[in-house]
């Protein structure tokens, strides 16, 4: 079944999990080592079939891969699902056989944080396995961190578009107000850009005007706005065949997971002369502050090497100006290229 699925990306290894006895079915899938073991996040969620939690460990594990290696960071891909509600399923007999789980992989594959699992559940692993991070004695909540990173993309974006190192006289479109979208926002809007929010929470939009000068845009509305910097920082799939006609802006630079619906429409934004700069580039603040706390660091570094996102993706961008490349395909071509020369390392 692995090998033939579409999403099969030559894993390194997929291993499935049972124990009957506690209710645990989770999938754990490794995808690439080359450059250190594999961190990503455990998924628990009430997948319909067998083949859809597989198919979204594999995209995600490789999807990964490729965040850490363009974060310059010598962790490889990996990501585990756990089929089932986690409000009906999730409970510490559960947590402490998957931990054990994760432990048998002998350090092969890190965990952490994702949809359906927090702290709490990564403090429980802890008791099984040293092969965890997020846990209560790490470094903390790295939405900050994220919107970061999110940050000094926006700004690296407009230097290279406007040659100014200033956010001052951009006009930025925020979607979504949440940990990321939010702090982002208030960093903008503090340091003199012009800021349009949007969030389907009214409750997230009136804290957010109390406290800054900022116009405001229905959910539905969003996408019609003029400006100079599109940050979708809510949900995935925002930018469609749908949304990409609608657009106004010179770039979309946002935290949100798989802002494309499809791969394509980063060409189609290209065409459009809309810059994308990669979510996975962008939004690797998160995956920065857990590496820290694997690797021993502090917060203040990981904020420190966030903002060096922003001087890679302008290195990036540079590096399409003349090629006719998009963002995107820049971006996998140095992830891949770190990945290579790491495994031929590990080869000769
Ligand atoms: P969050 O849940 O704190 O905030 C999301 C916000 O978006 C909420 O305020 C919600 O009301 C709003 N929202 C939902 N749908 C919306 C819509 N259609 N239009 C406008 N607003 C909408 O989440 P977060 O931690 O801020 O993360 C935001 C995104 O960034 C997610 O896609 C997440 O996967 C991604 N991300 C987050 C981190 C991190 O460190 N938190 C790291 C990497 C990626």
């Amino acid at each position: 079944m692995v090998w033939g699925m579409a999403d099969f990306s030559d894993h390194e290894q997929v291993t499935y999990v049972t124990d009957e006895q506690r209710g645990l079915r989770a999938i754990i899938s490794v995808h690439d080592t080359s450059l250190g073991p594999a961190l990503g996040g455990t998924r628990m969620y009430g997948y319909e079939t067998t083949e859809a939690a597989l198919k979204d460990g594999l995209r995600l594990s490789r999807a990964m891969t490729y965040k850490a290696a363009a974060a310059d960071l010598d962790l490889g891909g990996g990501k585990a699902v756990i089929l089932g509600d986690p409000s009906e399923l999730k409970d510490k007999a559960l947590l402490r056989a998957y931990g054990r789980a994760v432990d048998d992989l002998g350090g092969k594959y890190i965990t952490s944080v994702d949809v359906g699992t927090g702290v709490g559940d990564m403090d429980i692993l802890a008791t099984e396995t040293g092969h965890v991070v997020g846990t209560s004695d790490g470094l903390g909540d790295p939405s900050p961190i994220t919107a970061h990173g999110v940050f000094h993309s926006i700004r690296a974006c407009l230097e290279h578009h406007t040659g100014r190192d200033s956010v001052a006289e951009a006009s930025v479109v925020v979607q979504g107000l949440g940990k990321v979208g939010g702090t982002l926002a208030g960093m903008l809007a503090e340091r003199g850009a012009s800021v349009t929010v949007s969030d389907t929470s009214e409750a997230e939009l009136d804290r957010f005007t109390s406290e800054y000068d900022a116009a405001t845009v229905s959910p539905e509305g969003v996408y019609d706005v003029s400006c100079d910097v599109f940050a979708p920082c809510a949900v995935g799939g925002v930018i469609n065949d749908e949304t990409i006609s609608r657009l106004d802006c010179d770039a979309v630079i946002g935290a949100a997971n798989n802002i494309l619906e499809r791969r394509h429409h980063a060409r189609k934004l290209h065409d459009q002369g809309i810059l994308y700069a990669p979510d996975y580039v962008v939004n690797a603040g998160g995956l920065i502050t857990v590496a820290k706390e694997h690797f021993g660091g502090t917060r203040p570094e990981a904020f420190e090497e966030a903002e060096a996102i922003g001087d890679r993706l302008l290195t990036m961008i540079e590096d399409t100006d003349e090629s006719g490349e998009t963002v995107l395909e820049a971006a996998d071509r140095y992830a891949e290229n770190r990945i290579e020369s790491a495994s031929q390392v590990t080869v000769s």
